[in-house]
């Protein structure tokens, strides 16, 4: 089996989902011939514990002048980054002229806090169309891949940083050693490191295996994070559940010894034993309840389309592309996803190639029953859309269980 990408261990398979395209590679019907196509394999390593996808998509492929995903978009996730933003400030109390570095800084959806704070900062962000966007902004910014030759540069050119933050990217990035490396030689002595990305206790638990795709190439937990850490002479020193991305961890780390180490990382890693985060058993187990869920929504789709309802799916998300593909989830059974994203709008969705239409197409013509691909946001979403439901419209979901709420 290929070996563990932090300690070289011989991995455990979890999970094939088959051929899948790039997650994100909305596309047109000039593009359909040349689209690019990969395995998607899971597996787990029983000495380090992190489970991490066993075959990886080109970097390049994912992240250049068209990426599809922009941070502001979602203004749930806007609100959380300035919550985190007014927290981090509090750190920086006291030191003079302080630095904070952001990689994956997207859109500026953090990093603007601390420009409009005048706080001096600098993003990391190698899609260009997204990071042009922060930059028009004002936002420091600049266009390569992390990693510890890129920290070697920019230490001596800005010294070293006080706050080093990664959201929903450290688990993107296959060579995280370098990664891991470059924020060691780049945190000042008292600096910390706070990232979050998608909890594997959180995909395991709510069977939400729509997280597995080509850029999340590790599927992280407290009892993982501390082993690759460590090797990098940086110590997880607290954890803080986060209701964002269907359950996310967030990790706050210092050099060793820096910080004192709170009592909530002992008890996650605990819960996390507790749940078997640490066994291949638990990673078969949920397989079993991957599979079950794929044949439950696949007949709840076909009694639908029987019974002669139209049904369209709800936010073209990057997880979506896995149910979508996985499941053969084809326009027979989904007319068109639903989005409010221009970039993806007219295109269609990779693999399956199901129309994404925008928003207003959906409130003009309500369909009977919602497939609701950004479950995530299922609060805000609802909310949103009494109109539909008021009209008689229904959603589908998947996650935790295939159901259609009535
Ligand atoms: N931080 C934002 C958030 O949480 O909404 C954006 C997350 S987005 C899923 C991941 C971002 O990481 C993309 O904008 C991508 O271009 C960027 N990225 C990917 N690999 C990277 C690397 N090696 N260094 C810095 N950024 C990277």
């Amino acid at each position: 089996m290929p070996p563990c990408l932090i300690c070289q261990t011989a991995t455990v398979p979890i999970m094939d989902f088959g051929r899948m395209p790039i997650a994100n590679g909305f596309l047109t019907p000039d593009e359909f011939a040349s689209e690019s196509f990969h395995n998607l394999r899971v597996g787990f390593c029983p000495a380090c514990h992190m489970v991490q996808l066993t075959e990886q998509v080109d970097r390049e492929k994912m992240f250049h002048d068209h990426y599809a995903f922009f941070s502001s978009t979602s203004r749930r996730m806007a609100a959380h980054f300035e919550r985190l933003a007014a927290e981090a400030k509090e750190l920086l109390t006291g030191r003079s002229d302080p630095f904070v570095v952001e990689i994956g800084s997207n859109d500026g959806v953090l990093l603007r806090h601390f420009s409009q704070a005048g706080i001096r900062h600098l993003g990391i962000e190698p899609s260009t169309n997204v990071a042009a966007v922060a930059c028009e902004q004002g936002i420091r910014t600049i266009s390569r891949f992390f990693d510890a030759n890129l920290a070697r540069e920019l230490h001596q050119e800005h010294g070293g940083a006080d706050l080093f933050f990664g959201a929903n990217v450290m688990c993107h990035i296959p060579d995280i050693h370098s990664v891991a490396e470059g924020i060691r030689i780049l945190l000042n002595p008292e600096g910390r490191l706070i990232f979050e990305d998608p909890y594997l206790g959180d995909i395991v638990d709510k069977t939400s295996y729509d997280q597995i795709y080509d850029e999340h190439v590790f599927y992280f937990s407290v009892l993982s994070v501390q082993r690759l850490f460590e090797k990098h002479g940086l110590e997880v020193v607290d954890v803080q559940r986060q209701d964002v991305h269907g359950g996310s961890m967030r990790y706050v780390l210092g050099h060793r010894g820096a910080h004192p180490v709170a009592a909530t990382v002992g008890a996650q890693r605990n819960r996390e034993l507790v749940q078997g985060l640490d066994r291949p058993e638990t990673f078969a187990a949920f397989r079993a309840r991957v599979e079950r869920s794929r044949e439950r929504l696949m007949e709840e789709l076909g009694r639908l389309r029987r019974e002669g309802k139209r049904v369209a799916g709800y936010a073209a998300t990057s997880k979506s592309t896995t149910v979508t593909n996985y499941c053969g989830i084809t326009p027979d059974l989904v007319e068109y996803i639903s989005d409010t994203t221009p970039i993806k709008q007219g295109k269609y969705s990779p693999g399956v190639h199901l129309p994404v239409r925008p928003h207003e197409a959906f409130c003009a013509d309500y369909p009977d029953v919602a497939l609701l691909f950004g479950w995530n946001h299922a609060g805000e979403i609802m909310a949103n859309e009494q109109a539909f439901q008021d009209a008689g419209g229904r959603w589908l979901v998947y996650v935790p269980e295939v159901k259609i709420l009535s």
